[in-house]
């Protein structure tokens, strides 16, 4: 809302799922014509609160799907969490829009129906995620995709960077929570903590870009200064760096392919102090290897590891299960659910079902 509020943009439809003083804050300011929260009661005291404006308050998914695809709006953020994002943002693609990506989840678990939807609907689909943004900029420079040799994905290690798995065992949510650079939702919080928020942008990656997961790489850099990087086949490797604000990822998916002056902090290089690089833990982070195994699989895997951990982030956040049962769900359920080549969407939602049943 800080870019779209210094760029000059119009929001006509905001959607979240309970915020509702937030999102009554951001309906005085922006003057949508639909406000929606996904949350029936939240909706309902929403209602109540912008009686005085103009502002039409909906409700549930339908609410969310009506704001996803509004004439009047040509572009469309999709920054829901997790797999709920996937039919907005279909439901955005099919209305031809040019669609921001923040939501990884869908690409994870549908990558290449959402693709093939966004050609036939004429969508485009432009990166959100820092690091997918990073790489979008590194190969513009570049003409032909087959000079690419990998993609380097920069990953700040999360809060618990540095520890091996026995120290990991007692970590609790709040330990979980407090992420060095970035300041994010619970769940992809959690997921910067077990890796598994790498190993969801490793694909994510491997569907923007059309390349193997063999053809991507993690390192840790811990200052998040590097969003990430392309090495070409001649290993020249360009790189993308800036202060670590979303506010300029969000913004170039916005106005691209313009560059336009905006809200985020400048880089101080001077003052930013050294740049440091390192290989993961897998043994200490063992979702990055899943994820990187599921990669590899293909097909449902995606939805299988994606939909057990969804159930396992959950199930930690209530203080159910421990730090290290996140992984050890995740493995279960790729382990007992078989993944399906070429899937369709309902072998996509059966995926997801199973994996979240064999995760608790
Ligand atoms: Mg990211």
């Amino acid at each position: 809302m800080d870019v779209i509020a210094a760029c000059g943009m119009e929001a006509v439809a905001l959607a979240a799922n309970s915020s509702i003083k937030l999102m009554e804050e951001q309906a005085r300011q922006f003057r949508p014509a639909i406000a929606a929260l996904a949350d029936e009661k939240a909706a309902a005291d929403l209602r109540v609160r912008l009686a005085d404006t103009n502002v039409r308050v909906l409700s549930g998914l339908e609410g969310v799907l009506e704001a996803a695809t509004l004439s009047s709006a040509d572009t469309a953020i999709a920054a829901l969490v997790g797999m709920a994002g996937l039919r907005p943002t279909l439901a955005s693609i099919r209305e031809g829009k040019r669609v921001c990506l923040a939501n990884k989840e869908t690409l994870v678990c549908a990558g290449p129906l959402v693709l093939e939807e966004a050609k036939d609907y004429g969508a485009k689909l432009y990166p959100v995620d820092s690091e997918h943004s990073a790489i979008f900029q590194c190969l513009e420079a570049n003409r032909d995709r087959g000079e690419v040799k990998r993609l380097i994905l920069t990953c700040s290690g999360g809060p618990f960077y540095g520890r091996k798995r026995e120290e990991l065992r007692g970590m609790t949510r709040e330990n979980a929570l407090q992420h060095p650079n970035w300041s994010m939702g619970a769940k992809i919080t959690v997921d910067s903590a077990t890796l598994m928020n790498k190993g969801l942008e490793v694909m994510e990656a491997m569907h923007l870009y059309g390349m193997p997961a063999e053809k991507i790489s993690v390192v840790i850099h811990r200052e998040s200064i590097i969003h990430s990087l392309v090495e070409y086949c001649d290993n020249a490797i360009i790189a993308q760096l800036g202060a670590p604000d979303m506010r300029l990822p969000i913004q170039y998916a916005l106005t691209y392919p313009k560059r336009i002056p905006g809200p985020a902090t400048p880089l101080d290089l001077w003052n930013c102090g050294p740049l440091t690089f390192g290989t993961p833990d897998v043994e200490a982070f063992p979702c990055l290897a899943l994820a990187l195994e599921a990669a590899k699989t293909g097909g449902t895997a995606g939805a299988i590891l994606n939909g057990a951990n969804e159930a396992a982030v959950g199930l930690f956040l209530e203080g159910e299960i421990g730090f290290l049962d996140i992984p050890a769900k995740v493995e279960k359920a790729l382990a007992s659910v078989p993944a399906v080549q070429n899937p369709t969407m309902q072998d996509i939602l059966d995926a997801d079902r199973a994996a979240r049943e064999a995760a608790v």
